[in-house]
């Protein structure tokens, strides 16, 4: 154990950034299950994912030669019931970035109440290199490796970073092959004529969008006219930035992973996203750029990370400026930042509630597939609603009766439901 009480993870080579999600993640575990009254044996049972997968995936490229990529599946805890979570290809994708995202998959389906424990997965390749010929092997081959821990009773996966609907559909093709029937509660994410869900692709957005409107009512800050910067041009941050605009904010400030614009009488929304390329970039068609460090400190009412980790530290939490931010991002916030953001009197909404829009509707994708009935995007939208206004009053309730930040408040409602489960089950 190291100072913190968390275990130290002195042996491996993993990136400072992944280890600092990885031990921070167990941080707030801990002190979630303090707060909550469970003994160390819960931590422990906790801290780590109950399985983690490694496999190598040989994949023929489009010159003929074979490369061999590495992928993983990590399943945190499934007392509650099977594990979700997408999969995520990445060049940076490293085991605990893997680890400590299925922990946060888990988190997410405590405080939406939805009958899964986490899971995530990951493969380690640059999807922007390579040809659609290649991501369908890479993809086929991913789920070969990994079909013995997986299926639609055990470990359901879904989109992530630089995954969509066509890989989903691979992945549900390859799954169903193998098995020998159609399986289409596999996996999640899918494209409408597979048994994909009306809401699902703009289902992230939708969730954060509700969170935004639920803090905004909580700081008196009115939706039509508020400033928003939103850092990230992708699936989240494009979908929201449309949601936002269409609301009448006014959304100053975008950004990819290339730079920002930033417009203080408001950026033309629809005009950007129709130049948008389907990796969410759109700066590098414009000369007047600032760089994504300047774009988190504009002077505006809500700001929204939603790109990479580790964006707001101790370094520039004191010259955020905005009254309300929210974390459609995983990770974008470090526990250093979290707590000057609290002191400063700024609500924060944490990743694990304000970005559990997409695992709710990949829980209503599930149960439609299960029951091969299918809703309009209206009741989905509605069930949305539902579900995210009652996680939103529920981990407020906590940070104010408990006088904790709404991270940790929304750590302590994401891990009751696992850790009553895992008590039941007779496992602490
Ligand atoms: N990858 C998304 C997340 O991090 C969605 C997971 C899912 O739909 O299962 O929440």
């Amino acid at each position: 154990m190291g100072a913190t009480g968390v275990v130290e993870n002195k042996e491996n080579q993993q990136t400072e950034e992944s280890l600092n999600l990885f031990t921070s993640t167990q941080i707030v575990i801990k002190d979630a299950l303090t707060k909550l009254g469970y003994s160390d044996e819960m931590f422990e049972l906790l801290k780590e994912p109950l399985r983690m997968l490694t496999v190598r995936i040989p994949v023929r490229m489009d010159d003929g030669s074979v490369k061999i990529f590495t992928g993983y599946r990590s399943q945190h805890n499934d007392a509650v019931g099977p594990t979700k979570g997408g999969v995520r290809f990445h060049p940076e994708v490293n085991e605990d970035e893997v680890k400590a995202l299925s922990m946060w998959m888990s988190l997410k389906c405590g405080i939406v109440d939805l009958p899964y424990g986490g899971g995530k997965g990951g493969i380690i390749c640059d999807p922007r290199t390579m040809s659609m010929g290649e991501l369908e092997r890479l993809s086929r081959g991913y789920v070969r490796a990994i079909s013995q821990i997986v299926g639609p009773t055990k470990d359901i996966p879904a989109p992530d970073v630089y995954t969509n609907s066509q890989i989903m559909a691979w992945m549900m093709d390859e799954y169903s092959r193998l098995r020998e029937y159609d399986s289409p509660g596999f996996i999640t994410g899918k494209p409408l004529v597979l048994g994909g869900s009306q809401g699902r692709e703009k289902a992230t957005a939708q969730g954060v969008t509700i969170c935004i409107e639920e803090a905004a009512k909580r700081k008196g800050v009115q939706i039509e006219g508020a400033r928003v910067v939103i850092q990230g041009f992708g699936n989240a941050g494009s979908f929201l930035a449309k949601f936002m605009y269409d609301a009448g904010a006014k959304v100053i400030g975008i950004s990819d992973a290339l730079g920002g614009l930033y417009d203080p009488n408001g950026l033309d929304i629809d005009y950007l996203l129709d130049r948008r390329d389907s990796f969410g970039m759109v700066t590098s068609l414009f000369e007047n750029t600032i760089t994504n460090a300047e774009l988190l400190e504009i002077d505006c009412d809500i700001l929204v990370p939603a790109a990479v980790s580790n964006q707001i530290t101790a370094q520039n939490a004191r010259n955020i400026k905005a009254t309300i931010v929210v974390e459609a991002a995983n990770g974008p916030t470090t526990l250093d930042a979290t707590k000057i953001l609290s002191e400063r009197g700024i609500l924060l909404v944490p990743d694990v509630l304000a970005s559990a829009g997409g695992v709710t509707v990949s829980y209503f994708e599930w149960v439609q597939n299960n029951q091969g009935y299918y809703w309009s995007e209206e009741e989905v939208i509605q069930k949305l609603r539902k579900v995210l206004v009652q996680a939103f009053e529920n981990v407020y309730n906590t940070a104010t009766n408990r006088q904790v930040n709404m991270r940790l408040a929304a750590y302590m409602e994401g891990a009751r439901k696992m850790s009553e489960a895992s008590r039941f089950r007779g496992w602490v």
